[in-house]
């Protein structure tokens, strides 16, 4: 249980500040990892927003279309009325039975001419409607755009920035590593590290272990008070330290 190469006490201390420095290095090279990833969902809800607003183009282009092909109709109506009463007041026709049908085309015509028109009106709004959408929506996604692009000037120079804080950090742990005397302890200290992640070397002043948060035994408890060196927890495998 207990290691079988006992480290000084100061050594305790240069291992702790160690662990300090590799953790603080994980927090910043976490950052840069999410930085960006931050940036990939602006990105992604843009290019979801510019699909949509193709959509919304669409929409408005095809009840321009639909209107034209209305106003078309509505044209040919009224011209049809209009010759029709042409024909009419004209005095070239005489007889009572062409007049009458004539009367009745008119009308017939005029009743279409309203019902294209209610329609009309229907697809004007419509269109409006549409076309105001369409600039909001433009406008929000100029907005969004303009936040992903000073967000990315910002975030390209915080990970500069922490790349540089990064750098210095690793020559701070290549110094501490050289006042390191127990290099079978340093590997075992690694590799804990990659396996668990966090922190491995643990201050304990309790009978649980705040790694695993189990009991240890009573013997590992006896080692800890006693030698003022570092025992591993049997459960999980880190390396513990009693402080008072
Ligand atoms: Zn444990």
């Amino acid at each position: 249980m207990l290691l079988e190469e006992r480290l000084l006490i100061e050594q305790i201390d240069i291992f702790l500040e160690l662990q300090e420095i590799d953790n603080t290095i994980d927090i910043l090279v976490n950052k840069t990892k999410n930085m960006p990833l931050k940036m990939n969902r602006i990105n992604k809800e843009i290019l979801e927003m510019k699909k949509q607003l193709n959509i919304k183009n669409e929409n408005y282009k095809s009840l321009q279309v639909k209107m034209k092909r209305v106003e078309l109709d509505l044209r040919e109506k009224v011209n049809k009325i209009e010759k029709h009463q042409g024909d009419l007041f004209g005095g070239k026709v005489s007889d009572i039975k062409e007049l009458k049908q004539l009367q009745k085309a008119i009308a017939k015509y005029k009743e279409e001419k309203d019902t294209i028109e209610d329609n009309l009106l229907v697809i004007m709004e419509e269109s409006e409607n549409s076309q105001n959408i369409l600039s909001d929506f433009k406008k929000e996604l100029q907005e969004k755009e303009e936040i992903f692009k000073k967000n990315k000037t910002e975030v390209n120079s915080k990970i500069k920035d922490l790349d540089q804080e990064i750098i210095s950090l690793k020559d701070r742990r290549k110094n501490i590593i050289q006042k390191i005397n127990d290099h079978r302890f340093l590997k075992q200290y690694e590799m804990l590290r990659k396996d668990k992640g966090g922190n491995v070397i643990l201050l304990v002043n309790i009978s649980i272990c705040p790694g695993c948060y189990l009991d240890l035994p009573s013997d590992v408890v006896y080692h800890l008070k006693k030698d003022k060196s570092m025992v591993i927890c049997p459960n999980c495998s880190r390396i513990l330290i009693w402080r008072e």
